[in-house]
C-alpha cells in the first residue's frame, strides 16, 4: 500500500469554513487520482491521508498531487502504531540501503497525549539513526530529513517533502468565466484564478470561416492542459466573425479593437449568467499592448455587468512567459495562429478610446441581438481529466 500525507496551509487558516475547504480539497484529490488505484482518503488532524494500490507509478501520483490547488506539500509516508519503539525500528529498517552523511529528524506531535514532546522524539529517533548509520546531525543542510508525524493512534514517517502548488481548492471561490485566446497570457491568467479557488468556464472567440481554425485547436489544447487542475471543463467556442463584420460596417477603424473587446465582454456576461458564474477573467496586463492602456481597459470595463478579474494586470511579459513555461502552456501558445482580433483591424488601433465616442459608434448596432446570437451559436465542448 502506498500512503501519501497531504498538508495544507492556507486552507487551514479558514477558521469558520475550514471543513468546507477541506471537503473540497478531498474531493479534488479524489478526482485527480481516480484512475490510480485510490483505496481511501481520510482526514487526519490538519492533514489528509491518501492510500493507493501498491502497483501504481509513484511518479505519476507525484505529478497528479503536485497539481492540486490547496496542497501546501506532501510526502510518501510509512505508517506505524504511535509507539516510539516501533517507530524507531521501522525508521531504521527503511534506512537500509540509503546513503547519507548528515541527517535531521523533524518531528511534529499533533497528538498531545503522546508521552514524548516533539524535541524528545527528535532526540530519541536521532540517537538511534546516528548509532545505526554513523551519520552526523545537521540541523541546516542535512542530506536526509526524516519527517515524523504523531497523530492519535498512528505515527507516520517520510524522507521527502514535495512542494504542492498552494492556493485554494478549485471551486472554493465559485465559478468564473475565463476569456481565453490562443495567446500566452490568458492561459496563465486562468491558472492563477484556479489557484485562487475558481472553477473556470472557458470562452473563446474565433473568426472561422474568415480565418482558419488554428486558434480553436490551440485553445482546446490549452484547456486540456488546464483541466488537469479542475478535472472537468466546459469550453464555449463563439463564432465571432459575423459579429466583427457588422462592427466593421458600422464603426471607424481605430475603434474596432475596443468594440470587439466590449462585444466579447457582453457575450461572456451572457454566458456567465447561464453558467451561474460570479465574475469574468481576462489575461490583460496593463499597457502591454495598445488595447490594454488604462483608458481602453476602463472603456472595455463599462460594457461588463460582472466584475472582471485581471490576475496579470501588474505582471510584466517576462514574468508571464516564465510562468507559462512552468505550467506547460507556453509551447502551445507560441504556435502561430490567426487570432480573431487581427481581423479587419488597423495597424494602429486607438490607445485612448473615449466612452462617448465608443457608445456613439455602437449606437447603430443591435447589441442585445448580437450578444444573444454570439452566446447561442457557440459550440460547447466538454473536457475531463483524468
Ligand atoms: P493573450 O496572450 O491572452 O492572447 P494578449 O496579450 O494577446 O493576450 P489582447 O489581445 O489585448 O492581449 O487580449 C486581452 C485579453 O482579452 C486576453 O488575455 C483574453 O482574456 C481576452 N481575449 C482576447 N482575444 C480573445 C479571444 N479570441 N477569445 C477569448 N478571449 C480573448
Ligand atoms: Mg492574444
Amino acid at each position: 500500500m502506498i500512503g501519501v500525507l497531504i498538508r495544507y496551509h492556507e486552507v487551514a487558516l479558514k477558521k469558520g469554513n475550514r471543513s468546507y475547504f477541506v471537503r473540497l480539497l478531498k474531493q479534488n484529490l479524489t478526482s485527480s487520482v481516480s484512475d490510480l488505484g485510490l483505496k481511501e482518503i481520510r482526514r487526519l488532524q490538519a492533514c489528509l491521508l491518501l492510500t493507493l494500490d501498491d502497483n501504481v507509478d509513484k511518479e505519476e501520483i507525484r505529478r497528479r498531487i503536485a497539481a492540486v490547488f490547496g496542497v501546501a506539500n506532501f510526502s510518501f509516508v510509512e505508517r506505524t502504531p504511535a509507539d516510539i519503539e516501533i517507530l524507531k525500528s521501522k525508521i531504521l529498517e527503511s534506512l537500509n540501503g540509503r546513503h547519507f552523511n548528515s541527517f535531521r529528524i523533524d518531528a511534529k506531535r499533533a497528538d498531545k497525549t503522546f508521552p514524548l514532546t516533539s524535541p524528545e522524539i527528535n532526540r530519541e529517533v536521532g540517537a538511534a539513526v546516528k548509532e545505526r548509520s554513523g551519520a552526523r546531525v545537521d540541523l541546516k543542510n542535512a542530506d536526509l530529513v526524516v519527517s515524523v508525524e504523531i497523530l492519535p493512534g498512528d505515527a507516520f514517517f517520510s524522507f521527502d517533502k514535495i512542494p504542492g502548488p498552494g492556493g485554494l481548492p478549485v471551486s472554493a471561490s465559485g465559478r468564473v468565466v475565463s476569456l481565453i485566446s490562443g495567446g500566452i497570457d490568458s492561459p496563465v491568467a486562468s491558472y492563477r484564478m484556479m489557484q485562487r479557488g475558481c472553477k473556470l468556464v472557458f470562452v473563446h472567440f474565433h473568426s472561422t470561416p474568415y480565418l482558419d481554425k488554428t486558434s480553436q485547436e490551440k485553445v482546446y489544447e490549452l484547456v486540456k492542459i488546464l483541466t488537469r487542475h479542475q478535472y472537468s471543463s466546459r469550453l464555449y467556442l463563439v463564432p465571432f466573425g459575423e459579429i466583427q463584420r457588422q462592427i466593421v460596417a458600422a464603426v471607424p477603424r481605430p475603434l474596432r479593437v475596443v468594440l470587439y473587446r466590449r462585444m466579447m465582454i457582453r457575450i461572456a456576461d451572457f454566458i456567465a449568467i447561464r453558467e451561474k458564474a460570479t465574475a469574468l477573467a481576462t489575461g490583460e496586463s496593463l499597457a502591454q499592448v495598445a488595447s490594454q492602456t488604462l483608458q481602453n481597459i476602463a472603456v472595455i470595463e463599462k460594457a461588463a455587468n460582472h466584475v472582471i478579474l485581471r490576475p496579470l494586470v501588474g505582471m510584466d511579459k517576462q514574468e508571464i512567459v516564465d510562468q507559462a513555461k512552468r505550467i506547460g502552456t507556453f509551447e502551445v501558445s507560441i504556435i502561430p495562429d490567426q487570432d480573431c482580433c487581427q481581423l479587419f483591424v488597423p495597424r494602429h488601433p486607438a490607445t485612448k478610446a473615449k466612452l462617448d465616442e465608443v457608445e456613439k459608434a455602437e449606437s447603430g448596432l443591435d447589441l442585445p441581438g448580437l450578444t444573444r446570437d454570439g452566446a447561442e451559436n457557440a459550440e460547447i465542448r466538454e473536457l475531463k481529466f483524468p
